[in-house]
């Protein structure tokens, strides 16, 4: 484990609570998905929106195998940013992705250049891990906006609610110039980590490590998507740094809620879910979900950091990738995770362990 007291301190500047939790409700950080809700205006009538969950299974969504073509899921891609009248549009390649939008074209390849750093980065980390992860079979799509208002205007929501989306049905992820909002400090690092958290879903399901057409618990995938958040703004980092962020919503959160067991957290998506799904959630709930999407990072950081669980997530990944269904969950966390209230008895304990380690 590495831990870095110098980010910690830099971490913990980065964002006032208020701004921290609306990052979070708004899915920048945290549930990597658009808040489509009640409360939006004139929801979308078209298929603009992520609709309510941007990460569920695509068959969920109503649509059905064979997954689009690339050049399939390209000119839906830009039919709708037509259709919303976002333009006008660039396009800027790079070796393994093709960007999209109406952001300058600098920033686009800019943002391509950081794509290419964090799949070279995803690469070499999961390689090291052991895990079988190839190299994504199509380009990857990056739908780039000026700002977050255009941002906004694609997904039908109000300005500044939400950063990132990776839509898991049209394989593409979304993200804005931070550089573009007024008075927005740290631009460059909302940048960063918006990105990194969505390419990092993306990745996951486009090399093999998750199947983008099964089931996989939410925890799993929020848990893999908080696991690339912490990295610097410039250059190559390793993936899996401590995240400070998370572990300060561990701490905290469950001063007001109470901890979820990990055999709820495994089959129960739902609150997970609820962060891309309301707008006008108390603040109560806002701390479940932000607690959940800490658990989330805790239960794989520690799978994969700690040498005797990484080779059953090993084995619990590959077990999970043929499930289409939710059924099967708790047999098979059971079968390769292990007991599952013994496991949770040592997430407890190893999340005052890695507190206690930042001391
Ligand atoms: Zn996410």
């Amino acid at each position: 484990m590495r831990v870095h007291h110098g980010e910690a301190e830099s971490k913990s500047a980065l964002l006032d609570r208020r701004d921290w939790l609306w990052l979070m409700l708004g899915g920048v950080i945290g549930s990597g998905g658009a808040v489509t809700a009640r409360s939006v205006q004139s929801p979308a009538q078209d298929t603009q929106s992520p609709a309510q969950d941007p990460l569920a299974p695509p068959q969920e969504r109503g649509q059905h195998k064979p997954l689009p073509t690339p050049e399939a899921e390209l000119a839906a891609v830009r039919e709708k940013l037509d259709r919303a009248k976002i333009g006008p549009l660039t396009t800027v390649h790079s070796a393994h992705y093709l960007a999209i939008g109406d952001a300058p074209r600098a920033f686009m390849a800019i943002t391509l250049a950081d794509c290419e750093q964090l799949a070279a980065d995803y690469q070499r980390y999961f390689d090291s891990l052991g895990f079988h992860v190839h190299q994504p079979d199509r380009p990857l799509i990056a739908v780039i906006f000026r700002d977050d208002r255009s941002f906004g205007k694609f997904f039908h929501l109000p300005p500044l609610f939400t950063a990132g989306v990776y839509v898991r049905a049209t394989n593409a992820l979304h993200v804005f110039d931070w550089k573009n909002v007024p008075m927005k400090p740290r631009a460059s690092h909302l940048n960063m980590e918006t990105l990194a958290h969505e390419a990092m879903h993306q990745l996951t399901f486009n090399t093999g490590l998750l199947n983008r057409e099964g089931d996989i618990p939410r925890c799993i995938v929020e848990g893999l998507g908080t696991h690339a958040e912490s990295r610097k703004t410039m250059g190559p980092s390793n993936l899996g740094r401590l995240n400070l962020m998370r572990m300060d919503d561990l701490a905290k959160k469950q001063k007001r809620v109470p901890w979820m067991p990990v055999r709820e957290l495994i089959t129960n998506d739902a609150v997970l879910r609820a962060g891309t799904a309301s707008l006008t959630m108390d603040s109560r709930e806002a701390a479940r979900i932000l607690l959940s999407y800490a658990q989330s990072w805790l239960l794989v950081y520690y799978l994969i950091k700690e040498p005797a669980a990484l080779p059953r997530f090993r084995k619990y990944l590959q077990a999970i990738a043929p499930r289409d269904k939710s059924d099967r969950r708790i047999e098979d966390a059971q079968s390769h995770l292990g007991d599952l209230d013994q496991l949770d008895q040592e997430l407890r304990r190893y999340a005052i362990r890695l507190q206690l380690s930042l001391r």
